[in-house]
């Protein structure tokens, strides 16, 4: 398969030089997990690396040269090539300074776990292991190499890297490890919003994001990734009554296949239920829970630096949460258009979220939501247009409408256009003829 092969082919370009397996790819293999890239290091320098790989790979990228990398493409594989390093902490700002060096030891010394720091010699096949790292793979313990305090102090973002690997390969922390991380979590304040959305991104994405976000918050860690989430730990309504809050969002993410608007949209989707709890004789209350999250999401997800393309699609989500599991066979045809042209491409995550939603809250609803929900996915067939419909604009433009109506431009403009709108998305004007009709019946004079 391909990954030997450019195995094989790199074994020959490095034929007298040192190279090994290292890293994610190594540690994936022994775990039987699928591994789509490799990460190599060998004593060679990176002008050395490029001037190796350039003449037969199918691509060669030197973006991470400065730090040692070079990476590389062929048969559809990605590799990344680094030179030994070793890193030199000044204890006093607390910056690596990375220095090339020519010693896999003192390589394998700075990686963050033992899992992480083992290495395949790939001219002999014989397997470095200095840290145990192929015990604590059998325990599934994800364990700092080195003293962990120390580990921690050099670059904080490891405590999210131990959270991200125990979600996505399913392994608990070493106990000294989690301590340490415990007690050092305060030291992810030094890490920047860019490096944190990374690890979150990862452990959301993975497996088990309940167990990481679990662990985040037991950790304290979530006390500076997403200080919102603590407050969760409200009462549900009477019927919900086995879970509070935070239980039902954690059990709601993980019900949802891995998308990340979706995943942050779950995760995010109760977040304004402390500002909005009210108690009355009818029991306990949320009003407008749906309206103020979105907003809520919209700020905590910009505060990560996430894409805006994400936040619109993650707040959209938000917004029309209650939609779906309150479809009714009573709604009209154009309600239902109305529902696809609010969620547009978000409709397929909308249904997915609305099922997590149900089945985090109240097993005993499934059944019955299950029938509501295939009912309301024929009748989205029935009206087909999906697509067209979550990108409808307003089939006259302002000018337009100033025209036929000979009217200055002001807001009397947008009141029509959105009135146009309004009547396309529920279908009743489909023609350029039947919007200058109906724009003429309804506004002129
Ligand atoms: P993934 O499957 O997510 O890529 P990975 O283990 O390959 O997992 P990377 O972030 O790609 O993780 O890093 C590659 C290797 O570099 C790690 O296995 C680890 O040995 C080392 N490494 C990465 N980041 C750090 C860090 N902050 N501190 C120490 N070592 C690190
Ligand atoms: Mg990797």
């Amino acid at each position: 398969m391909a990954l030997d092969r450019l195995t094989q082919q790199l074994a020959a370009a490095f034929s007298d030089r040192r190279i090994f397996l290292v890293g994610g790819s190594l540690r994936d293999r022994m775990l039987g997990r699928a591994t789509h890239d490799l990460d190599l290091a060998t004593d060679a320098r990176p002008d050395e690396i490029r001037r190796r790989v350039a003449p037969w790979a199918d691509a060669v990228w030197t973006v991470g040269e400065k730090f040692g990398t070079i990476g590389l493409l062929k048969y559809g594989v990605k590799a990344e090539i680094t030179t030994f390093r070793r890193d030199a902490y000044d204890g006093e700002s607390r910056h690596p300074e990375v220095t090339f060096g020519d010693d896999i030891l003192a390589d394998l010394q700075r990686r963050d776990f033992t899992i992480n720091a083992l290495a395949e010699n790939l001219h002999t096949g014989e397997l470095l292991d200095p840290f145990d790292g192929r015990a604590d793979l059998q325990r599934r313990l994800v364990r700092f190499v080195g003293e962990p305090k120390l580990r921690i102090a050099e670059d904080p973002l490891r405590m999210l890297r131990a959270v991200r690997f125990c979600a996505q390969l399913g392994f608990s922390l070493e106990p000294e490890s989690g301590a340490a991380i415990a007690r050092g979590a305060g030291e992810l304040a030094r890490i920047s919003w860019e490096r944190i959305r990374d690890e979150l991104d990862g452990i959301l994405l993975s497996e088990r994001p309940a167990d990481g976000l679990r662990l985040l918050i037991d950790l304290s860690l979530a006390r500076h990734v997403m200080p919102e989430l603590l407050d969760l730990r409200l009462p549900q309504p009477e019927r919900h009554h086995l879970k509070d809050v935070l239980d039902h969002t954690l059990d709601a993410v993980s019900f949802t296949p891995p998308d990340k608007a979706l995943r942050y949209a779950a995760l995010l989707h109760d977040i304004a239920k402390p500002e909005t709890f009210t108690r009355d004789e009818r029991g306990i209350h949320f009003y407008r829970h749906e309206e103020l999250g979105a907003e809520k999401a919209r700020a905590i997800l910009a505060r990560l630096r996430q894409p805006a393309a994400l936040i619109e699609q993650v707040i959209r989500l938000i917004r029309h949460h209650l939609r779906i599991p309150f479809y009714s066979s009573e709604w009209s045809l154009s309600a239902v258009r109305r529902l696809m042209y609010d969620l547009g491409d978000q409709l397929d995550n909308a249904i997915a979220l609305a099922e997590a939603d149900v089945k985090a809250s109240d097993p005993s609803d499934w059944p019955e939501f299950q029938a509501r929900l295939a009912e309301l996915r024929s009748r989205i067939a029935e009206v087909g247009e999906a697509a067209e419909l979550a990108h409808m604009k307003p089939l006259l433009n302002g000018n337009e409408v100033m025209d036929l109506l000979n009217i200055p431009p002001g807001p009397r403009v947008g009141e029509v256009l959105r009135f146009l709108l309004d009547r396309q998305i529920a279908g009743e004007i489909t023609t350029r003829e039947q919007a200058v009709e109906a724009v003429k019946r309804e506004f002129k004079g």
